[in-house]
């Protein structure tokens, strides 16, 4: 057979169109995202982020919650929040602009909560070793004499000179309550930044999602079952550029004599909160403000957290209770799946409260 020019050519076109062909299919079903998880401000995150810039965003993000960690840290002897407790009682600890926004940020909270939400803990919360290896629970004696120091009406700040005081010297402040909202938010900021449309924020569980996925589907967000093994989920809930922020009784704890000692501190009583909620989660757009307001909703207990949440605009909450029923403001019904039978939603009587 003798094989012409002409044919030769027209062969080796259809390679090309074949090999093309190969290289266009493969490409389009290569993975388009990257996935990074880290660790900082004491607890293990991931960032799940879409598009070309990917990698330099997350370069950049990390960078920037590595600085927040530094700054903000109360275990880190260096941080802003250290030098702001060393100095309580004696003089003003200047600090970045960050740290003071983060703080006024917090007494917000700690005044809408009515003191739920209490960043003058700190003293509590080191009395129970939460965050550190060896947590106990602390002689009564000691819980009482430390809280005589938790007051955030205590905190003095200046904006002009971005300065912060504590009234008594054994007061401290612990800002690990909202600070992953707020890393979380600059995060996001540096992902779209870089011109990115859709990523995924996961700070220790606080989510904050950035538009849709990649298809233009909405975000899928599960809610951990407060009871059983991280990564099974109560609730599952669709978002599109939302932050979901929890605050459970299984984040941190130790069991001692049967009973759970849990990290988020009543200011009244100075041990664990022991009121109807074991799951409190935030819906809203800034996850500092769902950082801020989670844990001190879950101290509050359904029916006063319900009626606050309510009263803010564009922030929403679904509880859980110790009897594991689902709590929703008004603003969440009809928009989650309860993605565990041994759940049951109540519908709360609104007119009631
Ligand atoms: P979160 O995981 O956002 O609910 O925050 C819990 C962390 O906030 C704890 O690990 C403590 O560092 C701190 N914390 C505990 N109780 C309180 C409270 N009542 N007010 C403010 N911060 C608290
Ligand atoms: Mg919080």
């Amino acid at each position: 057979m003798v094989i012409t020019i002409e044919s030769l050519l027209i062969i080796m076109s259809g390679l090309v169109f074949i090999i093309l062909i190969v290289i266009f299919i493969t490409s389009n079903s290569k993975k388009t995202y990257i996935v990074k998880e880290f660790y900082s401000l004491g607890t293990t995150n991931q960032l799940k982020v879409y598009g070309k810039n990917a990698n330099k965003a997350i370069r950049q993000s990390i960078k920037k919650v590595y600085e927040i960690d530094d700054k903000m840290s109360v275990f880190k002897e260096f941080s802003e929040i250290s030098k702001i407790n060393k100095n309580a009682g004696k003089e003003m600890q200047i600090v970045s602009k960050e740290t003071f926004y983060v703080i006024q940020k917090a007494i917000k909270y700690c005044s809408l909560s009515k003191g739920a939400f209490d960043i003058t803990i700190r003293p509590i919360v080191a009395l129970w070793g939460i965050g550190k290896a060896y947590q106990h629970i602390p002689p009564i004696n000691e819980i009482k004499e430390n809280l005589k120091f938790v007051n955030y009406k205590n905190i003095v700040i200046d904006e002009n000179t971005s300065s912060i005081f504590l009234k008594n010297e054994k007061q401290e402040i612990d800002v690990g309550g909202i600070a992953k909202g707020y890393a979380a938010d600059e995060v996001k900021n540096i992902i779209l930044k870089n011109g990115i449309k859709s990523a995924l924020i996961n700070l220790g569980g606080n989510i904050l999602s950035i538009g849709t996925k990649e298809d233009g589907t909405p975000w899928n967000v599960g809610i951990q079952d407060p009871t059983r093994t991280r990564g099974e989920f109560a609730i599952t809930i669709r978002v599109v550029s939302k932050s979901v922020v929890t605050s459970g009784n299984y984040e941190r704890y130790f069991d001692q004599n049967g009973k759970r000692f849990h990290h988020i501190i009543n200011p009244i009583t100075g041990y664990p909160s022991e009121g109807d909620i074991i799951s409190a989660t935030i819906i809203s757009d800034n996850s500092i403000d769902g950082d801020g307001l989670s844990t001190g909703v879950y101290i509050m207990g359904v029916r006063k957290a319900i009626k606050l949440i309510e009263e803010i605009n564009g922030v929403d909450a679904i509880l859980i209770t110790k009897n594991k029923e689902v709590y929703v403001t008004s603003g969440m019904i009809g928009k989650f799946t309860l993605a565990s039978n041994e759940f049951v939603y109540k519908n709360m009587l609104f007119e009631e409260m």
